[in-house]
């Protein structure tokens, strides 16, 4: 083995797939596996939410952007390319995001509900994780990558000539980072009453609101609660993201669309992505990609290529 991954969520396997694309033997070591990781519970569309510094976040949003477009195609893959209109409540200048998507554009007066001042449309893939998570592991098993449950107490301990610790907010222990904190989320899924576009509203007073059509069912969206960790959903709080969601789409009436499960995850929250080397004593390298906030999947894709690159100039083959 070359390059043992830890962590089995998106940005884990992305690594991993990654790293073994580029023609390393790599094994991945995680406590939990789909579908019982953080990454599982995402509404998993494209959006750099929660995650800084914007400066790194851009390159690694737009790189995922492309490839997730390339992935669609690709049946089995789980990703669709959608449209998505942000509803804006008052003039906002444009995002400083807007440069990693290829067609963003002032969104017409007949995608906004009635009451919006004006809104943003962007093309955003949308990865259905209960078909992308598994998709991302048939591939690296496929390529002979070698997955284990395990649960890691010492990353020096562990073998592999390269470390890569995508351990999302497992890391508070598994490193001891106190700058990581959860940001808990809530969604509500109910079945899809035939959207064909994802609507945001980051401004409502009441709490972020977004819609996410998957086909078969629509993610509900949301809360962002930090430094809250209950994991048991709250049915006040799945209410209130059915109000606030049911304001966004005026042709549907999401308040009878029935209900499939409530999801609850905490986003690994951090002032900034943890994405550098660090050298152990022994001289090896450990590559650190952990602290996405609400934007793993979103970042997924450029951070991984980061990631094989600063492996690669550890294992001296960059
Ligand atoms: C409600 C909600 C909605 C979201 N929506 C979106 C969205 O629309 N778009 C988007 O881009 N992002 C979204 N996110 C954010 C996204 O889910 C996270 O940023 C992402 O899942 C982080 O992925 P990760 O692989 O780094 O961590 P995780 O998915 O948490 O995976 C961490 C892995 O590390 C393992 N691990 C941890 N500690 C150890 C240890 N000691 N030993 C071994 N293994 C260990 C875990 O078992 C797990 O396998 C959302 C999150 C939530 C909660």
């Amino acid at each position: 083995m070359d390059v043992l991954v830890i962590g089995g969520g998106v940005s884990g396997l992305t690594c991993a797939v990654t790293l073994q694309t580029r023609g390393h033997r790599v094994e991945l070591w995680a406590e939990q596996l789909s579908p019982a990781t953080t990454s599982n519970v995402a509404a998993a569309f494209w959006y750099p939410y929660k995650a800084e510094p914007p400066e790194r976040v851009l390159g690694w949003a737009a790189t995922s952007h492309t490839r997730f477009l390339a992935l669609a195609p690709d049946a089995d893959a789980g990703v669709r390319v959608r449209t998505a209109i942000e509803v804006l409540r008052s003039p906002r200048p444009r995002p400083w995001w807007a440069d990693a998507v290829p067609d963003f554009r002032d969104a017409s007066a007949a995608q906004l509900p009635a009451w919006a001042h004006a809104g943003w449309a962007f093309t955003a893939p949308v990865a259905d994780t209960r078909r992308y998570l598994p998709f991302l592991r048939a591939w690296f098993e496929r390529e002979g990558g070698v997955v284990r449950t395990q649960r890691v107490e010492d990353l020096a301990a562990l073998p592999g000539a390269a470390i890569v610790n995508c351990s999302g907010l497992g890391a508070r222990t598994l490193c001891g980072d106190a700058t990581l904190f959860p940001i808990r989320g809530q969604l509500v899924h109910v079945q899809d009453p035939g959207l064909d576009a994802i609507v945001i509203d980051e401004d409502d007073p009441r709490g972020i609101a977004y819609v996410v059509p998957r086909g078969d069912d629509c993610v509900l969206g949301g809360t962002a609660e930090v430094g809250d960790e209950e994991l048991a959903p709250r049915e006040a709080t799945a209410d209130a993201i059915v109000a606030r969601c049911r304001g966004l789409v005026a042709a549907h009436d999401l308040g009878a669309a029935p209900r499939r499960a409530l999801a609850v995850g905490l986003r690994p929250g951090r002032a900034a992505v943890r994405l550098e080397a660090e050298r152990l004593a022994d001289g090896r390298t450990i590559v650190h990609d952990y602290g996405h906030g609400g934007a793993g999947v979103t970042l997924s894709w450029g951070c991984a290529d980061e990631v094989a690159t600063l492996v690669e100039r550890a294992l001296g083959r960059a």
